[in-house]
């Protein structure tokens, strides 16, 4: 038996998506920049793609363009308002994932301004110091603030985040590739200049994302080549995945609700089963306040076998993740537990959750916990 707990490393793909991916490698192969009827079809199908995309998140269709993933996406909306909108100054948060972080190194590189917003011991961002840093500026600023942590699960308040940005007239750009199809992000209630979002996150393919650019921002290309994505993004479009993207993103926002209850479900079970039965259970981030229900960033005791609990949690048959999964492997310290001064001496995993779990595969954890964690003195009346 195998148990899947890394989630918010990436999920299964649904079956309904594979069967809607299906004729279009079978059948419907045509290259979508094709004036004959076999390449007609194919774009049609990809503008039918954007417009589901377009209408879940309450944006027109003109301001969705299909790309790589979570990571194109953001660094094209950093580079690109660097680039094209003339920002010189961005304000961030120590808890981005490395392609947002990463990216403003660059930037910094080439003479941008970044501020990074103090972040408190559950990941939370100071509103305060964001006003502060945003009231203290000439230049053309733009906040990138992701909506929910991946390692932690913190999540922030978008709609308080639009409206300090739009006091402030300062540009937004959220990383949503976590949150996508799992809470609702309506970009006409909530003034956003930027969104990412990638489909593997959503039980989509993996290699395929999008990027959400508010009409008022007239960027220019980032990948130069033909006039596919309107001109944006040169490239014969991975039709494959914007099929699949689409499917899968459709099927999670119809299913929202009933998925993040049972989610809910699983994950306060979990977390009543392992605060219950071993000893000194903690959880990071804001894991009882604002979070991301599908990731549960629980941290062991020190323990001879603490260090080792994720290798023997994966030869018990459970694949979870030391922090993030993008650096995991690299045996780095997690950036984000730096930054909310997460006690090294204790381990972190993060369990992540999808539909697709069952209170058996929670059993299953706990019952492999047992031998590797100190467990709680059994209490006799
Ligand atoms: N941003 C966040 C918060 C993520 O969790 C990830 C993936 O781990 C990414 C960006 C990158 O997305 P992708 O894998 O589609 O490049």
């Amino acid at each position: 038996m195998r148990v899947f707990l890394d989630n918010a490393a990436t999920t299964p793909m649904s079956e309904e998506v594979i069967q809607a991916m299906l004729p279009i490698m079978r059948e419907d192969y045509g290259n979508p920049s094709s004036i004959h009827a076999c390449g007609r079809k194919v774009r049609a199908k990809i503008e039918e793609c954007r417009k589901i995309v377009a209408n879940y998140i309450g944006a027109s269709i003109g301001e969705i363009f299909f790309t790589s993933g979570g990571t194109e996406s953001n660094n094209m909306a950093l580079k690109c308002a660097v680039r094209d909108l003339a920002v010189k100054r961005i304000i961030s948060d120590p808890l981005e994932h490395h392609c947002v972080l990463h990216s403003l190194e660059s930037l910094q590189r080439e003479g941008i301004q970044v501020d990074l917003v103090r972040v408190d011991e559950r990941g939370r961002i100071d509103y305060d110091h964001l006003e502060e840093l945003l009231a203290n500026s000439d230049k053309k600023t733009m906040v990138s603030l992701m909506h929910a942590n991946n390692e932690i699960g913190t999540k922030q308040d978008l709609v308080r985040i639009s409206n300090i940005c739009q006091e402030h007239n300062a540009l937004f750009h959220s990383d949503t590739v976590q949150t996508m199809g799992h809470f609702p992000i309506n970009v006409d209630e909530t003034k956003i200049s930027f969104l990412s979002g990638s489909a593997h996150k959503f039980h989509g393919p993996k290699g395929v994302g999008f990027v959400y650019i508010n009409s008022e921002n007239l960027l220019k290309p980032f990948i130069e080549g033909g006039a596919q994505e309107r001109n944006m993004r040169g490239g014969t479009e991975n039709v494959i995945g914007i099929v699949g993207l689409a499917k899968a993103f459709q099927l999670s926002c119809d299913n929202m609700a009933e998925r993040q209850a049972h989610i809910e479900e699983l994950r306060s079970y979990m977390k009543k089963q392992l605060t219950e039965k071993f000893e000194d259970i903690q959880f990071n981030g804001d894991h009882d306040g604002d979070y991301l229900y599908t990731v549960l960033s629980t941290s062991f005791p020190p323990s001879p076998k603490a260090a080792l609990l994720l290798l023997s949690l994966d030869i018990a048959g459970i694949s979870a993740s030391g922090g993030s999964a993008c650096s995991s492997g690299a045996e780095k310290g997690s950036h984000v537990l730096a930054a909310i001064n997460a006690k090294p001496e204790r381990k972190t995993i993060r369990f992540s959750f999808s539909h697709y779990n069952t209170k058996e595969d929670i059993d299953f954890l706990i019952e492999k916990l047992k031998t590797l964690t100190p467990m709680k003195a059994m209490v006799t009346a």
